[in-house]
């Protein structure tokens, strides 16, 4: 079905330099199309669902305080442990949840506020996403093509239903389906192939910004990656700015321009790819790379471990979220990381993590995947 040999070793390639996995089509990141200015997402949740209503309220930090820019064209992965909050802050991103503070600016319109069904068709169109699985996001009873046109119906995409007809097409063909597969129901197609219909709903309408929440591991291995190169392929055709929700960093290390590693609703450490994956780091990062499994026995790996759960967005910790694992903690003094958090720090352009750790001890950081000599 797709032409290319889907390959997912040059995913774990970690002896390719970072610039040269990129195929050489890779547009230059054009203009901020999106800001988040220290979002925040609290959920009320009832602190005693258990035991019968008290009326007490407990408050889920899901997302505390996030800001970044992403351009046009480019890569933003976004990393961090299960219920780190990547999920939330593509929900209020899409309307599907509002803000409990701080902004959204799409081209600099406010959206934080506005939910999915109070957005005029444009902003409907231009934030698109891709689920983790397809299997609960295409409608059972309607065919492929069907709910492609529904798609562009809701975008007012085209002037009558030829248009509409003709567009889902030139759709199955950008996502490499037969245009056969129009008329066939959702169950009649395997994941990878109802991934490719999402897809394609996703790009239907010329969407600015379209969030790929871990939109591959829900499918089988071998489909893996025919369908982040598909993706990859799409973005950097449509010049979309694509935000890619991963816990797998040797597929964000392949495909990204810059990582956002999140930790309990905070953005710990944001940069370039090559920033991100070379030291200092934030220690959080440190963690996460030394987790990342590697085959190639020429390659070197640190063990760090990191030491108990990941704390409750209930009930986080005092001072800087990742104290309670941090094994750099005791290099800062006066119990600073148990009290505060910490301020964002510029490390190099472009480069920033959220640590209070000082210049000398972040030149001490060495690598944690060590690449060894021939
Ligand atoms: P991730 O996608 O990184 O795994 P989520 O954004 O799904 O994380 O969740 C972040 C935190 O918010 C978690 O502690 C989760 O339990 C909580 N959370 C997510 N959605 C809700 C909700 N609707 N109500 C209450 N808590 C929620
Ligand atoms: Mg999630």
């Amino acid at each position: 079905m797709c032409s290319r040999r889907p390959s997912r070793a040059k995913y774990h390639d970690w002896n390719a330099p970072i610039a040269a996995a990129k195929t050489t089509e890779k547009n230059e990141p054009g203009e901020v199309v999106l800001k988040m200015d220290n979002l925040k997402k609290y959920y009320q949740v009832a602190a005693n669902a258990l035991f019968g209503s008290s009326g007490e309220m407990k408050v889920v930090k899901a997302n505390e305080t996030l800001t970044f820019e992403a351009r046009e064209s480019e890569t933003l992965a976004i990393v961090g442990e299960s219920g780190c909050g990547k999920s939330t802050f593509a929900k209020v991103l899409m309307g599907l949840e509002t803000a409990t503070e701080g902004k959204i600016l799409l081209g600099g319109k406010e959206i934080q506020n506005t939910p999915i069904e109070s957005r005029d068709t444009r902003t409907v169109a231009d934030v698109q996403m891709v689920f983790q699985n397809p299997f609960d996001t295409l409608n059972p009873s309607m065919t492929v093509g069907r709910q492609i046109i529904r798609a562009l119906e809701i975008f007012k995409f085209g002037a009558n239903d030829n248009e509409r007809r003709q567009r889902m097409l030139e759709l199955l063909d950008l996502v490499k389906l037969p245009r056969a597969f129009a008329e066939r129901m959702p169950r009649q197609l395997s994941g990878g192939q109802k991934q490719r219909v999402g897809i394609a709903r996703a790009f239907a309408g010329g969407a600015k910004i379209v969030v790929a929440d871990e939109p591959v591991s829900a499918l089988d291995v071998s489909v893996q990656a025919a369908v982040t190169d598909l993706l990859m392929d799409i973005q950097r055709e449509e010049k979309t700015t694509l935000l890619f929700i991963s816990h797998d960093l040797s597929i964000v290390r392949y495909l990204s321009d810059r990582v956002m590693v999140m930790y309990l609703g905070h953005v710990v450490e944001m940069g370039s790819t090559d920033q991100v994956f070379a030291p200092p780091y934030h220690p959080y990062t440190e963690a996460l790379l030394s987790a990342v499994p590697i085959a190639d026995t020429s390659i070197e790996k640190e063990h760090i471990v990191l030491e108990g759960d990941i704390p409750s967005a209930m009930n986080p910790p005092s001072g800087c979220p990742f104290q309670t694992r941090c094994r750099w903690k005791s290099e800062v003094g006066g119990g600073l990381c148990d009290k505060e958090v910490p301020p964002i720090r510029t490390l190099a352009d472009g480069h920033q993590i959220k640590c209070h750790l000082a210049d000398d001890v972040l030149d001490r950081m060495g690598p944690v995947i060590k690449i060894a000599a021939e």
